[in-house]
């Protein structure tokens, strides 16, 4: 039996007058690539930031692992496992590549990044130890030959997947990807696609929001549809091929 990692119980978010996610109720399964598609505005995003503390449910229950996580702060959420990347590039372009991993990794630990700078006794080994995680995160998405250069020198697939190496340095079991692909040219989303099956490949469970529909009916095992933050549809790719209120909600914007 698969076991579920994530999973979201009528979870409901409103912005003053807007539901901007409806009752939504969802199951992902241990080690599966599981898509979040939908119009601009559906919500996908929210439901992003709902599962890593930015915003608590104004009701609903949210389970990662078994644990009820409504309400707890992000760098917890980080601490249980789950790691994310935003829809923007958040990146910090006249720092190298290896700081950049350095410093989601950081936020993690007891010292912290200004303690890190400040280099105590003790603080070395962890630095150490920081290093090498951050190489291996590298590594993964063929970053690594790059550590010592510029953030903002590398072409802009690298930079993407820059941050997803950011998110795996906090090693989660839980991986959200904002439009991972988005503004990529078809080489580009080619190696990211080989690099997202890869990190399938060392148990890490992927959520993905993404427009681009090759893209996600070939990665995914399975995909969630939202529009007006309700989920209109749920199932395998080749179900929501052919599902017609997806088509519509589609063909209708
Ligand atoms: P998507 O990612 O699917 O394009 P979002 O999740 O970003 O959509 O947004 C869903 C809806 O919620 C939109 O109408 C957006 O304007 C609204 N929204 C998102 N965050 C906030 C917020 N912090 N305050 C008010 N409205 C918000
Ligand atoms: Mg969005």
């Amino acid at each position: 039996m698969s076991k579920t990692i994530l999973e979201m119980d009528n979870v409901t978010i409103r912005f003053g007058g807007l539901t901007a996610v409806d009752s939504v109720d969802m199951k992902i399964e241990e080690g599966t690539i599981r898509a979040l598609i939908g119009p601009n505005g559906a919500g996908k995003s929210t439901i992003f930031n709902l599962i890593t503390g930015i915003y608590p449910p104004s009701s609903g229950e949210i389970r990662f692992r078994g644990t009820l996580i409504n309400g707890y702060k992000p760098h917890l959420i980080t601490e249980l496992g789950i790691a994310r990347t935003f829809q923007n590039i958040r990146l910090f372009s006249e720092m190298t590549v290896l700081d950049n991993v350095k410093i989601g990794r950081h936020c993690r630990t007891k010292a912290g990044f200004l303690g890190a700078l400040l280099r105590g006794p003790g603080v070395k080994a962890e630095e150490r130890a920081i290093t090498e995680e951050s190489m291996e995160a590298l590594k993964i998405l063929e970053l690594d030959h790059k550590a010592d250069e510029l953030a903002k020198n590398l072409p802009y697939g690298e930079q993407r997947r820059l941050e997803i190496a950011r998110a795996m340095a906090s090693n989660p079991k839980l991986i959200l990807l904002d439009e991972p692909a988005a503004g990529m040219n078809p080489q580009e989303k080619q190696t990211l696609m080989s690099m997202i099956r890869k990190i399938q490949d060392k148990g890490l469970t992927i959520f993905l929001v993404e427009h681009d529909m090759k893209f996600v009916m070939n990665l995914s095992d399975r995909i969630m549809v939202l529009d007006y933050g309700r989920k209109i549809a749920a199932g395998s790719p080749a179900e929501i091929k052919s599902n017609p209120a997806v088509i519509a909600a589609y063909l209708g914007k």
